[in-house]
C-alpha cells in the first residue's frame, strides 16, 4: 500500500504513525497505555493528488479519513491499521482576500488563526472564534459545522461559507460557483458543511469576512441564578441586539475564570460592537 500511494504523492509526503484527535476517551486510553494503531498518513500538495489518492482508495476499498488540525473532540480521527489518513496541511494557501466584496478564498489546510491574523492586518475578521482556533484548519472548521465565541454576531461557519471546492470519493472535482445568492434550489455546498469527510474531501472555501468593528465595549453582569442569566441572554437576542460575545458562566466556571462573585453567583459577559455610538447604545440597553 505504501508503495502505491508513494507513486501518487512521492515518498517524502508519506509517513506512518499513530493518529488521533483530542477525543477525551482516546486521550485517557492513551494515558492508560493503549497507543492508537500506526497508519499511513499521506500529505497531498494539490487537487490532482487528492483525486488520485481517492480514486486509488475507492478501487482498492481502503478507508480514507481527511485530517485538518486534529483538534476534534468527538473521535472522528480514529483510523485503524490498513486505513489511510489524508493530512490536508499541505494545501495551505490563502489565495485571495477581496477587501471590496468582503470575501476570502482559501485552501482547506489553512490554519484558522493564521487566516484570522492575515485578515486582521487588513482591518478584517472572519468572526469565527472557537477557542481551539489556533489548532484548526478551514477544512476541519467547515467539516465539523463549527461554532465560535462570536457566533451571536457573525453566526457559525455555515453562515460564512459561500462556496466550497471538493473532491468526491470517486475523484470527481466539484466547485459550485460562488455568487451573492441563487434562486435555483438549495446551495449544494451545504452538503459538505458538517459532513466530517464522509462525502468527500474539502479542498478549499470561499468565505464571507467582515470589517473589524470600530469599537468594542465589554461588560460583566452577575446573576444569583443561572436561569436569570439565560433569560437575559434571550432578551438581548430577541431585542435584535447582536453582541460580539455573550457568554454565561455558571458559578463553578465563574470562580474558575477568577471572576469576583459571591456564593452561588453566575457571570454573564457581553461585548457590544460597531461604531462607537452604536456599541455604546447597545451596551446601555
Ligand atoms: C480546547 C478545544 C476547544 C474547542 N472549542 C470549540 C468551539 O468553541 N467550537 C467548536 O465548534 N469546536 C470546538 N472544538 C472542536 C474542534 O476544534 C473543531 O471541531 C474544529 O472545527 C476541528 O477542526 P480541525 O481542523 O482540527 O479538524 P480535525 O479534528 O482534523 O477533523 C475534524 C473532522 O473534519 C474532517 N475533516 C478535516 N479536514 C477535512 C477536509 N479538508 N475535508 C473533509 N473533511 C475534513 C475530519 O475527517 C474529521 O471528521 C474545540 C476543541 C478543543 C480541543
Amino acid at each position: 500500500m505504501r508503495t502505491e500511494v508513494e507513486k501518487i504523492v512521492g515518498a517524502a509526503a508519506v509517513d506512518e504513525r499513530p493518529v488521533r484527535d483530542l477525543w477525551p476517551a482516546t486521550t485517557m486510553a492513551e494515558r492508560a497505555g493503549q497507543t492508537p494503531d500506526r497508519v499511513l498518513v499521506v500529505r497531498p500538495s494539490g487537487r490532482e493528488q487528492v483525486a488520485a489518492i481517492l480514486r486509488w482508495a475507492t478501487a482498492n476499498a481502503v478507508m480514507v479519513t481527511p485530517m485538518g488540525g486534529a483538534s476534534g473532540v468527538c473521535g472522528a480521527l480514529a483510523p485503524k491499521r490498513g486505513e489511510l489518513v489524508l493530512d490536508m496541511g499541505g494545501l495551505d494557501r490563502i489565495l485571495e482576500i477581496d477587501e471590496v466584496n468582503l470575501t476570502c478564498r482559501v485552501e482547506s489546510g489553512v490554519n484558522g488563526m493564521t487566516l484570522e491574523k492575515m485578515l486582521n492586518e487588513k482591518g478584517l475578521t472572519l468572526g469565527h472564534y472557537p477557542s481551539s482556533l489556533p489548532g484548526t484548519t478551514i477544512g476541519g472548521l467547515v467539516s465539523t459545522r463549527s461554532s465560535g465565541q462570536e457566533s451571536s454576531r457573525y453566526g457559525s461557519i455555515e453562515d460564512m461559507v459561500l462556496s466550497l471546492a471538493v473532491v468526491l470519493p470517486d475523484g470527481t472535482f466539484a466547485a459550485p460557483r460562488p455568487g451573492p445568492r441563487s434562486a435555483v434550489g438549495p446551495a449544494l455546498h451545504e452538503l459538505w458543511v458538517g459532513a466530517e469527510g464522509a462525502l468527500g474531501v474539502v479542498l478549499g472555501a470561499v468565505l464571507r469576512v467582515h470589517r473589524l468593528p470600530a469599537s468594542v465595549i465589554g461588560r460583566g453582569y452577575s446573576f444569583s441564578r443561572l436561569a436569570d442569566g439565560l433569560e437575559a441572554m434571550r432578551h438581548v437576542m430577541q431585542a435584535g441586539i447582536r453582541p460580539l460575545v455573550m457568554r454565561l458562566y455558571d458559578h463553578e466556571d465563574s470562580v474558575f475564570n477568577r471572576y469576583d462573585v459571591s456564593d452561588g453567583e453566575c457571570v454573564l459577559v457581553i461585548a457590544t460592537v460597531g461604531e462607537e455610538e452604536v456599541a455604546q447604545a447597545e451596551a446601555n440597553v
